[in-house]
């Protein structure tokens, strides 16, 4: 097994090869996003305007967070998330400026992805939102995207379960305009997302990744991974009676006894 993860304590880095399932809507979302923010002068050059916001959406644990965050490292831009109901809740009466603020500082810093998770909580439709506080922030949101002259170096990515629940302001050419479904993955998407999430683990000679695909439909990304740490889990308690606490580790021939290997 190799160390991959372990860079001491560090978050680890994420890239493209850790996203399973989405090789077509991670291509799309390369054309639209990598593009600008690494040649903006490209779009100066023709004359077009590079897509300022994307919206993803489809059910929790798809990947949404995990995409916004990977394209942000890939292309080496700073990385902000906003997140709907907390800006919503926990900054109550700060909503617009607390926007503002994260708006100044990923231009300060572009090239800048900008998240918003849970979009919906921040930009419901107006007609059932109904109030002056809602209708400020989304009119906020608006003015801060429609404002932005950053060439593209500043993206926004949404995330929503529900598309419907969006205010169609926010949906509006300039805005939010391109927009990518993730979806539940099939099987073969399956095996890509168990063979990622195993790929540190020492595994035993028994295991069938595509059977555990097979066994799975509906199982989305999160709890496919949550599978993998549950397995690995079990085979930790098995070696826990094992460990010497007064030497601090497990020895060798514990390890070596019980079929489990460690990365070196
Ligand atoms: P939510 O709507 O709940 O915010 P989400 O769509 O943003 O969900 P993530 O937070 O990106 O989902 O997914 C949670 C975790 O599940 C990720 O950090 C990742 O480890 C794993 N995961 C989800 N989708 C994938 C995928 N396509 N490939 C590999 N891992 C995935």
């Amino acid at each position: 097994a190799q160390a991959r993860g372990a860079n001491n304590g560090a978050p680890k880095r994420v890239g493209y090869e850790d996203i399973g399932g989405l090789g077509k809507e991670l291509q799309r979302i390369r054309e639209m996003l990598e593009l600008p923010l690494k040649y903006p002068a490209v779009f100066d050059r023709l004359g077009v305007e590079p897509p300022k916001g994307v919206l993803l959406y489809g059910p929790p644990g798809t990947g949404k967070t995990l995409i916004a965050r990977v394209v942000a490292a890939e292309t080496k831009a700073a990385f902000f998330i906003i997140n709907g109901p907390e800006i919503i809740n926990k900054f109550y009466g700060e909503s617009e400026s607390r926007l503002r603020s994260v708006f100044q500082e990923a231009q300060r810093k572009a090239p800048s992805v900008i998240f918003i998770d849970e979009i919906d909580a921040l930009a419901p439709k107006r007609a059932e939102s109904g109030g002056e506080v809602e209708r400020r922030i989304v009119g906020q949101l608006l003015a801060l995207m429609d404002g932005l002259e950053s060439r593209g170096q500043v993206v926004i990515i949404g995330a929503t379960n529900q598309p419907n629940a969006l205010d169609p302001a926010i949906r509006r050419p300039g805005r939010f305009d391109r927009e990518i479904a993730l979806r539940v993955p099939d099987v073969r998407g399956r095996i890509e997302i168990l063979q990622i999430h195993s790929h540190d683990a020492a595994l035993a000679n028994d295991v069938d990744i595509q059977r555990l695909a097979q066994l799975t439909p509906g199982f989305v990304g999160a709890d496919l991974e949550s599978l993998c740490r549950e397995a690995a889990m079990i085979a930790l308690r098995r070696v826990l009676p094992h460990i010497d606490y007064q030497r601090g580790y497990i020895p060798y021939e514990t390890l070596v006894n019980l079929n489990i290997t460690m990365a070196d």
